[in-house]
């Protein structure tokens, strides 16, 4: 998680919102990073997840990420937990909750919906207390 929040303070710091990702494979091995580019790349999909998915798919050469745990600082949204299923990761840890967009557990539950065809162990609130104080902090100071 700390290389997580200081992925998202760098995002932070050029005007996206400050969320970052780390995927880590069976043996805690960092293999992939992602932090929020939505502005720096005009592009809507460009969320620390998806990022962090694809870094660690090219590290390992293939797009079945089993026995990889993403770890983000914000709650993933749909399009994200979609992606971890996509993806077959075995584990999310994640920070702050998002109450807005969650979908791993707040508003929806994407990641353990029985109709997929995986689904992925939810590890919530981790450093919670930080991680949505890097968010608060950034639209604090947009204000
Ligand atoms: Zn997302």
């Amino acid at each position: 998680m700390d290389r997580a929040l200081e992925l998202g303070i760098e995002a932070g710091a050029r005007g996206d919102v400050p969320v970052g990702a780390v995927v880590l494979d069976e043996a805690g091995r960092v293999v992939g990073e992602g932090a929020n580019r939505r502005e720096a790349d005009a592009d809507p999909t460009a969320h620390a997840e998806v990022l962090a998915l694809r870094a660690a798919a090219a590290a390992t050469g293939q797009w079945r990420l089993e026995g990889c745990t993403l770890v983000v600082t914000l709650e993933p949204c749909t399009m994200c937990a979609g992606a971890l299923v996509l993806a077959r990761v075995d584990r999310l840890v994640f920070g702050a909750w998002d109450a807005k967009a969650g979908a791993t557990g707040s508003v929806r539950d994407v990641v353990r919906d029985s109709r997929l065809n995986h689904r992925v162990e939810v590890v919530p609130g981790v450093r919670e207390a930080e991680c949505s104080g890097v968010l608060e902090e950034f639209f604090r100071d947009r204000r």
